[in-house]
């Protein structure tokens, strides 16, 4: 790492303001982002359309950071793990999920590791190294575009998104920009573990789609799921998502892990339903994925099925989404952002 700027931490305000300080035009930005995003160039050597003088100058101050996966799994049902290294030696990991398009969904990552001790969750068992930067949330994509076109951003990987707010920001900024990767505010979701403060500053600031990892209907329960939740009780977080859904006139998601025997009751359900009622919302089943070192088993079938219905039968919007990339611990809750034994490389670039 030297210590040039890298232009892929800068929104679009951020790049004029600096091409002013060098006594360049605002529309110099617009051009820099297509050749960095629509281009994918990295060496200023290559934007022919900027003037000599400017290249070079650009060149001896400024650098245009990109990130290669170390290793590349593929998943039997189409799903693809990215393990990425990133200038430090902290390690980060994305997935490419299908979709019934040609498109894909990119699940990135918005720390290195994660501070909030989820008990479902491997993230949380190496705890929080780092918060990443704009351009390194932004090069996940980048990286996996070189795959195909991505349709969705989620920003469901390692790490909680509102725990990192301000670079979050500004990589949706990015992401956003017409001139750059063009990915509208619906086509991105933000998932929290109810951060609540947080999640109402978020509002104000930019647009994007909020989901909310729920996991439990009653505080007792989700206490010991999301520790987050002795800081930020049900009554608060509920509260704080009925005014998101309000104010910005979207719908919020709840996402619920179905983990055998802790919270799959049809008593769990019931509770859910009466907890929920006032938010206009959609609920996310998903199925706890199985992984060593968790005593949390997955529900059998029956059991995922009844408690869909449950929800359905009295006026919620619930679907169930499909466990995918379990064969390479990409799905929900299994990343965990290093290689182990399992691990092995199928495409290295
Ligand atoms: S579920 Fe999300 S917020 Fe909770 S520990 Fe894992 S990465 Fe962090």
């Amino acid at each position: 790492m030297d210590d040039k700027i890298d232009l892929k931490n800068m929104t679009h305000a951020d790049l004029v303001a600096y091409l002013d300080s060098l006594g360049q035009p605002a529309f110099r930005a617009r051009q820099l982002f297509k050749w960095i995003y629509q281009q994918r160039v990295s060496d200023f050597a290559a934007m022919t359309n900027v003037s000599k003088a400017l290249r070079e100058d650009l060149s001896a101050r400024c650098r245009i950071s990109t990130l290669t996966p170390l290793t590349v799994q593929d998943s039997q049902d189409g799903t693809r793990k990215y393990l990425f290294s990133l200038e430090d030696g902290a390690t980060i990991e994305a997935v490419r999920i299908p979709m019934e398009t040609d498109k894909a969904t990119l699940c990135i990552s918005t720390q290195a590791g994660c501070a909030m001790g989820c008990a479902f969750c491997m993230t949380a068992t190496s705890g929080l190294s780092r918060n990443l930067r704009a351009g390194e949330i932004v090069n996940q994509v980048c990286a996996a575009l070189e795959d195909g076109p991505l349709g969705n951003i989620v920003m469901m990987g390692m790490g909680e998104p509102l725990h990192n707010l301000d670079n979050v920001i500004d990589a949706l900024n990015i992401l956003y920009l017409d001139d750059g990767l063009g990915f509208g505010a619906r086509r991105v979701t933000l998932s929290t573990c109810g951060l609540v403060p947080e999640m109402l500053e978020l509002k104000k600031r930019i647009k994007v789609n909020l989901a909310v990892s729920l996991n439990a209907a009653d505080d007792e329960l989700r206490s010991r799921l999301m520790p987050i939740n002795h800081r930020y009780p049900l009554a608060e977080l509920i509260a704080a998502c009925e005014k998101y859904s309000r104010e910005t006139k979207q719908r919020v998601t709840f996402e619920y892990i179905l983990i055998k025997g802790v919270n799959d009751s049809l008593v769990m359900a019931k509770k859910l339903v009466k907890l929920l009622h006032p938010v206009r919302c959609k609920i996310n089943l998903i199925c706890f994925n199985q992984h060593p070192g968790s005593d949390f088993k997955s529900p059998d079938e029956n059991t995922i099925r009844a408690f869909q219905k449950y929800l359905l039968d009295h006026g919620m919007v619930a679907t169930l989404r499909a466990g995918k990339g379990r064969d390479i611990d990409a799905a929900c809750g299994q990343l965990k952002g290093r290689m182990d034994s399992k691990t092995h490389c199928t495409a290295t670039r």
